[in-house]
Protein backbone atom coordinates (compact mmCIF):
# COMPACT_ATOMS: atom_id res chain seq x y z
CA UNK A 1 0.00 0.00 0.00
CA UNK A 2 1.04 3.45 -0.66
CA UNK A 3 2.39 5.19 2.38
CA UNK A 4 -0.39 7.96 2.80
CA UNK A 5 1.90 10.29 4.31
CA UNK A 6 4.14 9.89 1.59
CA UNK A 7 1.52 10.85 -1.16
CA UNK A 8 0.19 13.66 0.69
CA UNK A 9 3.65 15.22 1.36
CA UNK A 10 3.73 14.79 -2.64
CA UNK A 11 0.87 16.79 -3.53
CA UNK A 12 1.80 19.34 -0.83
CA UNK A 13 5.42 19.72 -2.06
CA UNK A 14 4.27 20.38 -5.50
CA UNK A 15 1.93 22.93 -4.52
CA UNK A 16 4.71 24.75 -2.01
CA UNK A 17 6.96 24.96 -4.84
CA UNK A 18 4.21 26.28 -7.35
CA UNK A 19 3.65 28.84 -4.27
CA UNK A 20 7.24 29.45 -4.33
CA UNK A 21 7.04 29.11 -0.39
CA UNK A 22 10.05 29.80 1.74
CA UNK A 23 11.69 26.04 3.24
CA UNK A 24 10.97 26.98 6.79
CA UNK A 25 6.75 27.40 5.87
CA UNK A 26 7.16 24.10 3.91
CA UNK A 27 9.00 21.91 6.72
CA UNK A 28 6.26 23.34 9.47
CA UNK A 29 3.82 21.99 6.95
CA UNK A 30 5.50 18.36 6.74
CA UNK A 31 4.75 17.11 10.23
CA UNK A 32 1.84 17.52 12.63
CA UNK A 33 2.79 20.21 15.43
CA UNK A 34 1.99 17.44 18.22
CA UNK A 35 1.74 13.63 18.06
CA UNK A 36 0.36 11.91 21.70
CA UNK A 37 0.99 8.82 22.12
CA UNK A 38 -1.16 7.46 24.96
CA UNK A 39 -1.48 3.62 27.05
CA UNK A 40 -4.76 3.10 29.07
CA UNK A 41 -6.24 0.46 31.00
CA UNK A 42 -9.51 -1.18 29.85
CA UNK A 43 -11.49 -3.04 32.05
CA UNK A 44 -12.59 -6.36 30.63
CA UNK A 45 -15.96 -7.97 31.31
CA UNK A 46 -14.18 -11.34 32.97
CA UNK A 47 -12.38 -8.59 35.17
CA UNK A 48 -9.00 -8.56 33.21
CA UNK A 49 -7.48 -4.97 33.11
CA UNK A 50 -5.98 -4.93 29.44
CA UNK A 51 -3.55 -2.03 28.44
CA UNK A 52 -4.65 -0.57 24.86
CA UNK A 53 -2.22 2.16 23.03
CA UNK A 54 -3.77 5.39 21.11
CA UNK A 55 -2.97 8.35 19.47
CA UNK A 56 -3.85 11.76 18.69
CA UNK A 57 -2.05 13.81 15.96
CA UNK A 58 -2.57 17.52 15.68
CA UNK A 59 -1.72 18.84 12.64
CA UNK A 60 -2.02 22.49 12.09
CA UNK A 61 -3.51 24.96 13.87
CA UNK A 62 -3.24 28.33 11.98
CA UNK A 63 -6.68 28.14 10.77
CA UNK A 64 -8.33 26.94 13.99
CA UNK A 65 -9.30 24.09 16.32
CA UNK A 66 -7.90 20.87 14.73
CA UNK A 67 -10.39 18.77 13.36
CA UNK A 68 -10.68 14.87 12.62
CA UNK A 69 -12.01 11.08 13.24
CA UNK A 70 -11.01 8.71 15.93
CA UNK A 71 -10.58 5.23 14.25
CA UNK A 72 -10.42 1.67 15.89
CA UNK A 73 -8.81 -0.82 14.29
CA UNK A 74 -5.81 -3.12 14.64
CA UNK A 75 -4.44 -1.31 11.85
CA UNK A 76 -3.76 1.87 13.29
CA UNK A 77 -0.52 3.50 13.67
CA UNK A 78 1.43 6.74 14.04
CA UNK A 79 2.08 6.99 10.55
CA UNK A 80 -1.49 6.64 9.54
CA UNK A 81 -2.86 9.06 11.64
CA UNK A 82 -0.03 12.00 11.07
CA UNK A 83 -0.78 11.30 7.40
CA UNK A 84 -4.30 11.34 7.93
CA UNK A 85 -4.36 14.58 9.99
CA UNK A 86 -2.81 16.33 7.75
CA UNK A 87 -4.77 15.52 5.03
CA UNK A 88 -7.79 16.77 7.33
CA UNK A 89 -6.08 20.26 7.25
CA UNK A 90 -5.74 20.38 3.41
CA UNK A 91 -9.50 19.23 3.52
CA UNK A 92 -10.49 21.87 5.98
CA UNK A 93 -8.96 24.63 4.20
CA UNK A 94 -10.49 23.55 0.77
CA UNK A 95 -13.53 23.47 2.30
CA UNK A 96 -12.82 26.84 3.94
CA UNK A 97 -13.99 26.08 7.60
CA UNK A 98 -11.93 27.33 10.45
CA UNK A 99 -10.46 24.30 11.70
CA UNK A 100 -6.85 22.40 11.25
CA UNK A 101 -6.38 19.40 10.78
CA UNK A 102 -6.37 15.79 13.68
CA UNK A 103 -6.65 13.01 13.76
CA UNK A 104 -6.52 9.52 16.11
CA UNK A 105 -7.28 6.20 16.93
CA UNK A 106 -6.62 3.18 19.09
CA UNK A 107 -5.08 0.02 18.10
CA UNK A 108 -7.98 -2.09 18.70
CA UNK A 109 -9.76 -5.09 17.22
CA UNK A 110 -13.60 -3.82 17.85
CA UNK A 111 -15.31 -6.93 16.64
CA UNK A 112 -13.38 -8.85 19.87
CA UNK A 113 -15.11 -6.47 22.10
CA UNK A 114 -18.48 -6.69 23.78
CA UNK A 115 -20.59 -3.84 23.71
CA UNK A 116 -19.78 -2.75 27.52
CA UNK A 117 -15.87 -3.18 26.41
CA UNK A 118 -16.54 -0.88 23.73
CA UNK A 119 -18.23 1.82 25.86
CA UNK A 120 -15.13 1.05 28.49
CA UNK A 121 -12.32 1.64 26.26
CA UNK A 122 -13.88 4.56 24.29
CA UNK A 123 -14.82 6.56 27.92
CA UNK A 124 -10.97 5.24 28.68
CA UNK A 125 -9.69 6.96 25.55
CA UNK A 126 -10.88 10.45 25.81
CA UNK A 127 -9.98 10.13 29.17
CA UNK A 128 -6.01 9.80 28.26
CA UNK A 129 -6.48 12.20 25.29
CA UNK A 130 -8.40 14.60 27.25
CA UNK A 131 -5.91 17.42 28.32
CA UNK A 132 -4.95 18.27 24.11
CA UNK A 133 -9.32 18.05 23.26
CA UNK A 134 -11.70 20.54 23.63
CA UNK A 135 -14.10 22.73 21.61
CA UNK A 136 -11.93 25.80 21.05
CA UNK A 137 -8.39 22.81 20.90
CA UNK A 138 -9.32 19.83 18.97
CA UNK A 139 -12.44 18.65 18.04
CA UNK A 140 -12.63 14.76 17.31
CA UNK A 141 -15.21 12.78 14.98
CA UNK A 142 -16.28 9.42 14.07
CA UNK A 143 -13.65 7.62 11.32
CA UNK A 144 -13.25 4.11 10.74
CA UNK A 145 -15.39 1.44 13.17
CA UNK A 146 -16.62 4.20 15.62
CA UNK A 147 -20.38 5.62 15.25
CA UNK A 148 -22.37 8.12 17.05
CA UNK A 149 -23.22 6.25 19.93
CA UNK A 150 -19.37 6.47 20.59
CA UNK A 151 -19.52 9.91 19.74
CA UNK A 152 -21.95 10.15 22.34
CA UNK A 153 -20.07 8.04 25.25
CA UNK A 154 -17.11 10.16 24.43
CA UNK A 155 -19.16 14.22 24.78
CA UNK A 156 -20.60 12.60 27.92
CA UNK A 157 -17.04 11.51 29.35
CA UNK A 158 -15.30 14.89 28.19
CA UNK A 159 -18.65 16.69 29.46
CA UNK A 160 -17.75 15.02 33.22
CA UNK A 161 -14.25 15.37 33.17
CA UNK A 162 -14.69 19.09 32.77
CA UNK A 163 -17.47 19.02 34.51
CA UNK A 164 -19.90 20.62 32.60
CA UNK A 165 -22.12 19.29 29.03
CA UNK A 166 -19.48 20.36 26.56
CA UNK A 167 -21.35 18.61 23.28
CA UNK A 168 -19.31 20.48 20.69
CA UNK A 169 -15.83 18.58 21.70
CA UNK A 170 -17.48 15.71 19.62
CA UNK A 171 -19.13 15.76 16.43
CA UNK A 172 -20.87 12.95 14.56
CA UNK A 173 -23.45 12.65 17.27
CA UNK A 174 -26.60 11.01 17.29
CA UNK A 175 -29.31 13.94 16.55
CA UNK A 176 -31.14 13.18 20.32
CA UNK A 177 -27.52 13.95 21.72
CA UNK A 178 -26.95 16.85 19.85
CA UNK A 179 -26.11 15.88 16.19
CA UNK A 180 -26.86 17.26 13.30
CA UNK A 181 -29.40 17.04 11.01
CA UNK A 182 -28.09 16.09 7.40
CA UNK A 183 -24.56 14.84 8.61
CA UNK A 184 -25.49 11.14 7.78
CA UNK A 185 -25.86 11.92 4.10
CA UNK A 186 -23.37 15.27 4.02
CA UNK A 187 -20.46 13.28 2.08
CA UNK A 188 -22.47 11.26 -0.20
CA UNK A 189 -24.69 14.62 -1.27
CA UNK A 190 -21.58 17.11 -1.46
CA UNK A 191 -20.17 14.75 -4.24
CA UNK A 192 -23.48 15.19 -6.23
CA UNK A 193 -23.09 19.04 -6.29
CA UNK A 194 -20.03 18.15 -7.84
CA UNK A 195 -21.18 16.00 -10.23
CA UNK A 196 -23.71 18.04 -11.22
CA UNK A 197 -21.81 20.87 -11.63
CA UNK A 198 -19.47 19.32 -13.36
CA UNK A 199 -22.12 18.47 -16.14
CA UNK A 200 -22.86 21.72 -16.31
CA UNK A 201 -19.82 22.65 -17.19
CA UNK A 202 -18.85 19.74 -19.60
CA UNK A 203 -22.29 19.96 -20.66
CA UNK A 204 -23.28 16.62 -20.00
CA UNK A 205 -26.97 16.45 -20.06
CA UNK A 206 -27.36 13.75 -16.96
CA UNK A 207 -30.00 11.45 -18.28
CA UNK A 208 -27.34 10.44 -20.91
CA UNK A 209 -24.13 10.39 -18.03
CA UNK A 210 -23.59 7.14 -17.09
CA UNK A 211 -22.21 6.44 -13.59
CA UNK A 212 -20.16 3.49 -11.58
CA UNK A 213 -19.95 4.40 -8.56
CA UNK A 214 -17.84 1.39 -6.27
CA UNK A 215 -18.57 1.07 -2.57
CA UNK A 216 -21.97 1.00 -1.12
CA UNK A 217 -21.15 2.58 2.91
CA UNK A 218 -22.02 5.97 4.13
CA UNK A 219 -20.47 7.49 1.18
CA UNK A 220 -21.71 5.16 -1.80
CA UNK A 221 -24.59 4.74 -0.76
CA UNK A 222 -25.72 8.83 -0.49
CA UNK A 223 -23.85 9.41 -3.51
CA UNK A 224 -25.54 6.73 -5.97
CA UNK A 225 -29.19 7.73 -4.24
CA UNK A 226 -28.59 11.51 -4.58
CA UNK A 227 -27.15 10.62 -8.57
CA UNK A 228 -30.20 8.57 -9.48
CA UNK A 229 -32.24 11.84 -8.11
CA UNK A 230 -31.13 14.26 -10.14
CA UNK A 231 -31.47 12.14 -13.07
CA UNK A 232 -27.77 10.56 -13.70
CA UNK A 233 -27.94 7.23 -15.39
CA UNK A 234 -25.83 4.63 -12.54
CA UNK A 235 -25.21 1.86 -14.22
CA UNK A 236 -22.63 0.36 -11.61
CA UNK A 237 -22.60 -0.03 -8.05
CA UNK A 238 -20.84 -2.40 -5.65
CA UNK A 239 -19.75 -3.44 -2.19
CA UNK A 240 -16.84 -6.11 -1.12
CA UNK A 241 -18.47 -8.91 -2.29
CA UNK A 242 -18.45 -7.33 -5.69
CA UNK A 243 -20.59 -5.19 -8.57
CA UNK A 244 -23.72 -5.44 -10.75
CA UNK A 245 -23.69 -3.71 -13.79
CA UNK A 246 -26.66 -2.69 -16.24
CA UNK A 247 -25.88 -0.57 -19.26
CA UNK A 248 -28.76 1.21 -19.09
CA UNK A 249 -29.03 2.28 -15.62
CA UNK A 250 -29.77 0.66 -12.51
CA UNK A 251 -32.74 1.17 -10.44
CA UNK A 252 -30.33 2.49 -7.17
CA UNK A 253 -33.43 2.60 -5.13
CA UNK A 254 -34.58 -1.11 -5.78
CA UNK A 255 -30.75 -1.94 -5.66
CA UNK A 256 -30.57 0.11 -2.10
CA UNK A 257 -33.28 -1.72 -0.91
CA UNK A 258 -31.67 -5.08 -1.95
CA UNK A 259 -29.15 -4.36 -0.11
CA UNK A 260 -30.70 -3.85 2.92
CA UNK A 261 -33.06 -6.91 3.09
CA UNK A 262 -30.09 -9.49 1.51
CA UNK A 263 -26.99 -7.75 3.37
CA UNK A 264 -24.84 -8.02 0.03
CA UNK A 265 -25.79 -7.68 -3.68
CA UNK A 266 -25.61 -11.34 -4.67
CA UNK A 267 -28.25 -12.49 -6.40
CA UNK A 268 -29.61 -9.24 -7.19
CA UNK A 269 -31.18 -9.17 -11.40
CA UNK A 270 -28.25 -7.43 -13.05
CA UNK A 271 -24.98 -8.71 -14.53
CA UNK A 272 -22.36 -9.67 -12.27
CA UNK A 273 -19.04 -8.21 -11.82
CA UNK A 274 -15.38 -7.95 -10.19
CA UNK A 275 -15.16 -4.76 -8.46
CA UNK A 276 -11.74 -4.68 -10.91
CA UNK A 277 -14.12 -4.93 -13.95
CA UNK A 278 -16.35 -1.80 -12.52
CA UNK A 279 -13.44 0.40 -12.50
CA UNK A 280 -12.64 -0.47 -15.76
CA UNK A 281 -15.60 0.39 -17.37
CA UNK A 282 -16.48 2.41 -19.84
CA UNK A 283 -18.62 5.11 -18.25
CA UNK A 284 -18.63 8.91 -17.90
CA UNK A 285 -18.26 8.87 -14.41
CA UNK A 286 -16.27 6.56 -12.15
CA UNK A 287 -16.19 7.16 -8.49
CA UNK A 288 -14.53 5.27 -6.28
CA UNK A 289 -16.00 5.79 -3.04
CA UNK A 290 -14.43 2.64 -0.96
CA UNK A 291 -11.78 2.71 0.48
CA UNK A 292 -7.77 3.86 -0.65
CA UNK A 293 -5.13 2.40 -3.42
CA UNK A 294 -7.54 0.99 -5.81
CA UNK A 295 -6.64 2.58 -8.81
CA UNK A 296 -2.62 2.08 -9.06
CA UNK A 297 -0.20 1.78 -11.01
CA UNK A 298 -1.05 -2.15 -12.35
CA UNK A 299 -4.96 -1.69 -13.41
CA UNK A 300 -4.39 2.51 -13.96
CA UNK A 301 -4.14 1.61 -17.87
CA UNK A 302 -7.61 -0.24 -17.82
CA UNK A 303 -9.66 2.41 -16.54
CA UNK A 304 -11.79 4.23 -19.71
CA UNK A 305 -13.78 6.74 -17.73
CA UNK A 306 -13.74 10.33 -18.98
CA UNK A 307 -13.83 11.67 -15.32
CA UNK A 308 -13.20 10.23 -11.92
CA UNK A 309 -14.51 11.83 -8.49
CA UNK A 310 -12.57 10.34 -5.95
CA UNK A 311 -15.32 9.94 -2.98
CA UNK A 312 -12.95 7.63 -0.65
CA UNK A 313 -9.99 9.31 0.48
CA UNK A 314 -6.67 8.26 -1.68
CA UNK A 315 -8.53 5.79 -3.84
CA UNK A 316 -5.55 6.54 -6.43
CA UNK A 317 -1.85 6.11 -5.96
CA UNK A 318 0.40 9.38 -7.08
CA UNK A 319 1.68 7.00 -9.99
CA UNK A 320 -1.57 6.47 -10.86
CA UNK A 321 -2.32 9.82 -10.74
CA UNK A 322 0.58 10.83 -12.99
CA UNK A 323 -0.98 8.27 -15.88
CA UNK A 324 -4.38 9.25 -15.68
CA UNK A 325 -3.34 12.82 -16.41
CA UNK A 326 -1.38 11.60 -19.48
CA UNK A 327 -4.78 10.25 -20.53
CA UNK A 328 -6.36 13.40 -20.09
CA UNK A 329 -9.28 12.32 -17.72
CA UNK A 330 -10.54 15.04 -15.70
CA UNK A 331 -10.04 13.78 -11.66
CA UNK A 332 -11.99 15.23 -9.22
CA UNK A 333 -9.23 15.00 -5.95
CA UNK A 334 -10.85 14.10 -2.40
CA UNK A 335 -9.85 16.85 -0.69
CA UNK A 336 -12.19 18.72 -2.15
CA UNK A 337 -14.86 15.79 -3.43
CA UNK A 338 -15.88 14.71 -0.31
CA UNK A 339 -15.33 17.47 2.13
CA UNK A 340 -18.78 17.97 3.07
CA UNK A 341 -18.08 15.90 5.13
CA UNK A 342 -15.82 17.94 7.46
CA UNK A 343 -18.29 20.94 6.57
CA UNK A 344 -21.35 19.16 7.83
CA UNK A 345 -19.44 18.16 11.03
CA UNK A 346 -18.21 21.59 11.15
CA UNK A 347 -22.12 22.88 10.95
CA UNK A 348 -22.34 20.49 13.58
CA UNK A 349 -19.85 22.17 15.99
CA UNK A 350 -21.08 25.28 15.46
CA UNK A 351 -24.76 24.82 16.14
CA UNK A 352 -23.02 23.29 19.55
CA UNK A 353 -21.40 26.33 20.28
CA UNK A 354 -24.39 28.72 19.66
CA UNK A 355 -26.95 26.08 20.84
CA UNK A 356 -29.08 26.33 17.80
CA UNK A 357 -30.73 23.38 15.99
CA UNK A 358 -31.10 23.60 12.15
CA UNK A 359 -33.43 21.77 9.85
CA UNK A 360 -31.76 19.84 7.66
CA UNK A 361 -32.92 21.20 4.79
CA UNK A 362 -30.95 24.59 6.13
CA UNK A 363 -27.61 22.44 6.29
CA UNK A 364 -28.10 20.67 2.70
CA UNK A 365 -28.22 24.92 1.61
CA UNK A 366 -26.11 25.92 2.88
CA UNK A 367 -23.57 22.66 2.28
CA UNK A 368 -24.55 23.17 -1.23
CA UNK A 369 -23.54 26.90 -1.22
CA UNK A 370 -19.97 26.02 0.65
CA UNK A 371 -19.04 23.05 -1.76
CA UNK A 372 -19.81 25.23 -4.81
CA UNK A 373 -17.53 27.82 -3.93
CA UNK A 374 -14.85 25.49 -3.10
CA UNK A 375 -15.34 23.71 -6.66
CA UNK A 376 -15.43 27.43 -8.49
CA UNK A 377 -12.36 28.77 -6.51
CA UNK A 378 -10.22 25.37 -7.17
CA UNK A 379 -11.51 25.30 -10.95
CA UNK A 380 -10.07 29.10 -11.33
CA UNK A 381 -6.88 28.20 -9.80
CA UNK A 382 -6.62 25.45 -11.98
CA UNK A 383 -6.85 27.66 -15.49
CA UNK A 384 -5.12 30.50 -14.13
CA UNK A 385 -1.93 28.27 -13.44
CA UNK A 386 -2.55 25.74 -16.35
CA UNK A 387 -2.67 22.60 -13.80
CA UNK A 388 -4.84 20.09 -13.20
CA UNK A 389 -6.93 20.11 -10.68
CA UNK A 390 -5.65 18.19 -8.00
CA UNK A 391 -2.47 20.75 -8.12
CA UNK A 392 -5.06 23.87 -7.99
CA UNK A 393 -7.31 22.47 -4.77
CA UNK A 394 -3.52 22.07 -3.42
CA UNK A 395 -2.14 25.15 -4.41
CA UNK A 396 -5.80 26.89 -3.08
CA UNK A 397 -5.35 24.95 0.10
CA UNK A 398 -1.03 25.44 1.41
CA UNK A 399 -1.84 29.01 -0.14
CA UNK A 400 -4.47 29.65 2.73
CA UNK A 401 -2.66 27.64 5.38
CA UNK A 402 0.67 29.13 4.76
CA UNK A 403 -1.09 32.96 5.14
CA UNK A 404 -2.59 31.84 8.62
CA UNK A 405 0.66 30.92 9.33
CA UNK A 406 2.02 34.27 8.46
CA UNK A 407 -0.85 35.90 10.58
P1 LIG B 1 -18.06 2.48 5.02
O1 LIG B 1 -17.24 1.60 5.88
O2 LIG B 1 -19.42 2.90 5.44
O3 LIG B 1 -18.23 1.78 3.57
C1 LIG B 1 -17.19 1.24 2.82
C2 LIG B 1 -17.79 0.49 1.64
O4 LIG B 1 -16.74 -0.05 0.86
C3 LIG B 1 -18.68 -0.69 2.01
O5 LIG B 1 -19.78 -0.72 1.13
C4 LIG B 1 -17.80 -1.90 1.72
O6 LIG B 1 -18.56 -3.04 1.38
C5 LIG B 1 -17.02 -1.39 0.54
N1 LIG B 1 -15.77 -2.11 0.34
C6 LIG B 1 -14.91 -2.60 1.26
N2 LIG B 1 -13.89 -3.24 0.68
C7 LIG B 1 -14.10 -3.13 -0.64
C8 LIG B 1 -13.41 -3.57 -1.79
N3 LIG B 1 -12.28 -4.28 -1.69
N4 LIG B 1 -13.90 -3.24 -3.00
C9 LIG B 1 -15.03 -2.53 -3.11
N5 LIG B 1 -15.75 -2.11 -2.08
C10 LIG B 1 -15.29 -2.40 -0.86
O7 LIG B 1 -17.16 3.76 4.70
P2 LIG B 1 -17.63 5.17 4.23
O8 LIG B 1 -17.90 6.03 5.40
O9 LIG B 1 -18.65 5.04 3.17
O10 LIG B 1 -16.25 5.73 3.61
C11 LIG B 1 -15.80 5.32 2.33
C12 LIG B 1 -14.57 6.13 1.97
O11 LIG B 1 -14.89 7.53 2.00
C13 LIG B 1 -13.38 5.96 2.90
O12 LIG B 1 -12.20 6.14 2.14
C14 LIG B 1 -13.53 7.14 3.86
O13 LIG B 1 -12.29 7.52 4.45
C15 LIG B 1 -14.03 8.21 2.91
N6 LIG B 1 -14.74 9.31 3.54
C16 LIG B 1 -15.87 9.10 4.29
C17 LIG B 1 -16.54 10.18 4.83
C18 LIG B 1 -17.83 10.00 5.60
O14 LIG B 1 -18.46 11.02 5.92
N7 LIG B 1 -18.25 8.79 5.88
C19 LIG B 1 -16.06 11.49 4.65
C20 LIG B 1 -14.92 11.67 3.88
C21 LIG B 1 -14.28 10.59 3.34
Amino acid sequence: MTDPFESTKTFVGRAGKLLKLPLRVLERLEEPERLVTVRFPVRMDDGRECLFRGFRSQHNSARGPYKGGIRFSPAVNESEVKALSSWMTWKCAVADIPFGGGKGGVIVDVKKLSKGELERLSRAYVRAIAPVIGPTKDVPAPDMNTTPEIMDWMADEYSKIVGKKTLATFTGKNIKNGGSQGRTEATGFGGVIILKALARREKLAPGQTSVAAQGLGNVGHYFARFAAEAGFKVVAMSDSRGAIYDKNGLNVSAVLNYKKENGSLKGYPAEEITNEALLALPVDVLVPAAMEDVITEANVSKVKARYIIEMANGPITPEADSALKKKKIFIVPDILANSAGVTGSYFEWYQNMHKERWTKDKVLKKLEQKILIAFAESLRTMTKRKVDLRTAVYINAVQKVAAAIKD
